[in-house]
């Protein structure tokens, strides 16, 4: 039985990738580069693709913004998405240099003529739409006390930007409702999904640093997605979006969602501990994040670094492999077999290889 019943939403095309109709959950984030370095913005994006990241937004606050869409798309893998506020020439100048998806509220673009007009250039190129509520910029949720009025109002001004779209015969449509608080975050998703199918972006907006907008995140996305709601995520984070990457990558596999990539179990150690462990599954994390090949796995891995015999045999054993500590050394076990002794020293470089080993097996 699957634990999590996904909402049947309506199919995207995004560039490269399908989401909704029950599609994998995709993981995005957003850069932060100087919009006017358009190199620096294909670095970052560079970096996120390195770790994952399968959706990538940038701002486009002007025109030369814009310009630069097709050499920046010349140079990447994943989709981009535009980030329009207001000007609907930037969206269509954005649609004409390549974007495959963008990020605007009809509402907010002036009269029906210019919303007829990105909605033309959008059709002719395939480009959906999302709309992007935000309590933040909805004035009538500022004032507003209880959680519930203020998810019906994020709601209903989502289906205000959707209407306007559909009154074009634009189905396109991608929708997200986010909040900094997390229950009205929740509520208002789902009172949006009771009322279209349209694929929804998952994300607790303004969440925080990278140690409590991820518990932030996790909470409240990962509530979302036990309703079955969410076709893609962005953890938002005051941070590098790398770190978003990794956070939505971890959120999706603690939840089984995504089945495949690297899964680190380690114990908290206690004064049972007698070895570095805290130092070792940093500098796994560190190393096997320079592993390309884990991204594009289709397999789960399972690695179990524990600092002592108590727990650490019977999760070493459970895993696909796995060091149990003793004093400046731990029992190595591959698929519930001893197999040798390991000084401290080597554990990252055992773990490390056995990854790569396990990924080469898989080709
Ligand atoms: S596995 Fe051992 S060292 Fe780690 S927390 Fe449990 S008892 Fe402590």
């Amino acid at each position: 039985m699957k634990y999590f019943k996904r909402a049947q939403t309506k199919k995207i095309r995004i560039g490269s990738v399908t989401i909704g109709g029950g599609n994998p959950i995709l993981v995005q984030s957003m850069i932060n580069t100087d919009k006017a370095d358009w190199r620096a913005a294909v670095r970052q994006i560079k970096e996120l693709e390195n770790v994952g990241c399968e959706i990538v937004r940038m701002s486009v606050p002007d025109m030369q913004t814009a310009q630069n869409i097709s050499k920046i798309k010349k140079q990447i893998n994943i989709p981009l998405v535009a980030d329009i506020h207001f000007d609907y020439k930037l969206a269509i100048e954005s649609i004409k240099q390549g974007i495959d998806k963008l990020r605007i509220n009809p509402g907010n673009i002036g009269d029906k003529q210019k919303v007829l007009a990105v909605v033309k250039e959008a059709k002719s190129h395939n480009v959906p739409i999302r709309i992007g509520v935000n309590a933040g910029s909805l004035k009538a949720v500022g004032g507003l006390k209880d959680d519930l009025l203020k998810a019906k109002e994020l709601a209903r001004a989502a289906m205000e930007h959707v209407k306007i779209l559909e009154s074009c015969n634009f189905e396109d449509i991608v929708v997200s409702l986010k909040a900094s608080d997390v229950k009205t975050t929740i509520l208002a998703y789902e009172i949006f999904a009771q009322k279209r199918n349209y694929p929804l972006h998952l994300g607790i907006t303004e969440a925080g640093s990278i140690f409590s907008g991820t518990i932030k995140s996790a909470a409240g996305l990962g509530i979302m997605l036990d309703k079955g709601l969410g076709d893609t995520l962005r953890v938002s984070l005051t941070a590098d979006p790398v770190e978003e990457v990794k956070a939505g990558f971890c959120l999706l596999q603690a939840l089984q969602l995504r089945n495949s990539g690297l899964e680190i179990i380690s114990c908290p150690t206690c004064s049972r501990c007698q070895v570095d462990l805290i130092k070792i599954v940093a500098e796994v994390e560190r190393e096997v994040a320079k592993i390309k090949a884990i991204r594009n796995s289709k397999k789960k891995i399972k690695a179990a670094l524990m600092g002592c015999a108590v727990n650490g045999p019977g999760e070493a054993k459970d895993a696909d492999f796995g060091i149990a500590g003793g004093k400046g050394e731990g029992l190595l076990f591959i698929k519930g077999q001893v197999i040798k002794k390991v000084k401290e020293k080597d554990w990252v470089k055992t773990i490390r290889n056995l990854i790569v080993t396990t990924i080469a097996k898989e080709k």
